[in-house]
C-alpha cells in the first residue's frame, strides 16, 4: 500500500491573509494542517512554526505525540520571546502513514475525515466549546453548525507550556481517502457536501481544489485548507506529480479556480453560516487573541495619530493662508446696478471665499470721468481698506463738485484747454 496526496489552501473571501498552513511530505509520509490564530502576524507564525517543528521531529524519528510536544514548545517559546507574538497559537491535525496504519495526532478544531466505501466519517473530535455542548447533550449537531461561538476552541497548540493532543492509530485499507481540513472548510460545507466532492473527484489535488472552491462559493469567511490523502495499492497507476508533491508549510495557495471544477448539484454548498464571533469568556485562546487584537488596534491608532496630527495641522495652516489671501485685498467695482461699490476679497472670489460688500455709494458709472470708469470697470484693487475707501470718497467729492460746477456754469473745464462747445446752443448771449 502507498499513499498519494494533494492539497489546496486559500485565504477565502474575507480574510486579508492566510493563517492556515499545511505539510505534504510523501518521503516522511507526513501530512498535516495547522490553523493559526493570534493578531498581527501571530497566526501565520504559529502555524508555520508548528509544522516546521513537527516535520523536523518526525524526520528525526520522534513518535507523533512527542513530535507534537516539540511543535508546542517551539510555538510557545517563540510567543514568549516576542511581545508581538504573545498569545499566538494554532490547531494541528497530522497524519503519519505507515501502511497498513495511520497515526493521527490532533488538537483544536481542524478535522480529519475518512471516506471508506463511499461513506464519510469524522475521525477526530473538535476541541471546541460547541462540541463539548453537543457531547453534554445541551445542543444538537445542527445547532452547533451555526452556533455563534463555534470558533471558540478549548485546546490549542502553543498557548501553554504543556499540550494534550489526541493521538490515535487507525488501520488503513486500499481505497481509503482521508481528508484533513481547517474549520474554514467545515464551517462552510455540510458533511454531505464534502462527501459528494470527495466521491466525485478522483485525483487528490483536484479534490482538494474542488473542496476549497466549494467553501469559497459558500462564503469563504475564513482561510480554507484541504489535504486529501489516498491509500492506493502498490500496483495502482498514480499521477507522478501528485505522488511527489511536497508543499511547504505556509504556502498561501493557488490562484483561485486553478484546476478546479464547479461543484455539481449534489455538492451544492450549504448556506453560508454567520461569521464567527468572539466571546472572550470561555476560551483562553480567544481571550488572548482578543487581547492581542486590542493591542494591535491600540498601536495602529497611535500610528494613525502620528500621521494624522501633522497632516491636519498642515491642512489647517493651508486653509488659513488661503483664507487670509482671499480676504486681505480690497477692490472697487460697479455692482449690478452700475453703482460704485467697495468690496473686500478677490475679484471673482477665491475657492469658497466670495468678495463681500464693504461700502456702497450712489455714484453711477455714467457720472464718472472716463478714466475712472475704465479703472473701476477693470476692478481697481487696493492692498488695504483705507486706500480703497479713500479712493471712493475722493471720487464722490470730485463728482459732487463737478455736478456743482455744472449747475453754476455754462461751460465745463476740459482737459487740454480746448474750449468745449456750448452745451445749449443759443443760450450764450
Ligand atoms: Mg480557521
Amino acid at each position: 500500500m502507498r499513499v498519494v496526496a494533494g492539497a489546496a489552501t486559500d485565504k477565502g473571501q474575507v480574510r486579508e491573509g492566510n493563517e492556515d498552513a499545511y505539510v505534504v511530505d510523501p518521503r516522511l509520509r507526513l501530512f498535516a494542517i495547522a490553523d493559526g490564530m493570534g493578531g498581527h502576524q501571530g497566526g501565520e507564525v504559529a502555524s508555520a512554526t508548528a509544522l516546521e517543528a513537527l516535520r523536523a521531529a518526525i524526520a528525526s524519528g520522534i513518535p507523533v505525540r512527542e513530535a507534537i510536544d516539540r511543535a508546542n514548545t517551539a510555538v510557545f517559546d517563540k510567543a514568549e520571546g516576542d511581545e508581538d507574538l504573545t498569545g499566538m497559537g494554532t490547531t494541528l491535525t497530522a497524519l503519519l502513514t505507515s501502511a497498513p496504519d495511520v497515526t493521527i495526532g490532533h488538537i483544536g478544531d481542524s478535522r480529519a475525515y475518512l471516506l471508506r466505501g463511499g461513506e464519510l466519517r469524522q475521525v477526530t473530535e473538535d476541541h471546541s466549546l460547541v462540541e463539548e455542548l453537543v457531547r453534554e447533550g445541551r445542543i444538537t449537531e445542527e445547532q452547533a453548525a451555526v452556533h455563534p461561538q463555534r470558533s471558540i476552541i478549548t485546546r490549542a497548540l502553543g498557548v501553554e507550556r504543556d499540550v494534550d493532543p489526541d493521538v490515535q492509530v487507525m488501520a488503513l485499507e486500499v481505497g481509503d481517502r482521508i481528508l484533513i481540513c481547517s474549520d474554514g472548510l467545515t464551517d462552510m460545507l455540510r458533511n454531505s457536501d464534502i462527501a459528494a466532492v470527495m466521491r466525485r473527484e478522483r485525483e487528490p489535488t483536484l479534490c482538494a481544489n474542488a473542496l476549497v472552491d466549494a467553501a469559497n462559493a459558500a462564503g469563504g469567511v475564513d482561510n480554507i485548507t484541504a489535504v486529501v490523502v489516498d491509500a492506493v495499492g502498490d500496483d495502482d497507476a498514480i499521477d507522478p506529480a501528485a505522488a511527489t508533491a511536497t508543499v511547504p508549510a505556509g504556502d498561501t495557495g493557488r490562484p483561485a479556480g486553478e484546476g478546479a471544477e464547479p461543484a455539481d448539484a449534489a455538492a451544492a454548498p450549504s448556506a453560508p453560516a454567520p461569521p464567527p464571533e468572539a466571546d472572550g469568556s470561555t476560551s483562553r485562546r480567544e481571550r488572548r487573541a482578543t487581547a492581542r487584537a486590542d493591542r494591535h488596534v491600540g498601536r495602529t491608532a497611535v500610528r494613525v495619530l502620528w500621521f494624522a496630527v501633522p497632516i491636519v495641522l498642515i491642512l489647517g495652516l493651508g486653509v488659513a493662508a488661503i483664507a487670509w489671501y482671499a480676504r486681505r485685498t480690497y477692490f472697487v467695482a460697479f455692482d449690478g446696478a452700475d453703482k460704485v461699490v467697495v468690496y473686500q476679497g478677490r475679484p471673482g472670489g477665491l475657492l469658497i471665499w466670495d468678495p463681500t460688500v464693504l461700502k456702497t455709494t450712489d455714484l453711477a458709472r455714467g457720472e464718472l470721468p472716463e478714466q475712472a470708469q475704465l479703472a473701476i470697470g477693470g476692478t481697481k484693487e487696493f492692498s488695504n481698506r483705507g486706500d480703497a475707501v479713500a479712493y471712493v470718497v475722493r471720487l464722490e467729492h470730485r463728482t459732487n463738485s463737478a455736478t456743482t460746477t455744472t449747475t453754476t456754469s455754462t461751460t465745463l473745464p476740459v482737459p487740454g484747454g480746448v474750449p468745449a462747445p456750448s452745451p445749449t446752443p443759443g443760450a450764450t448771449p
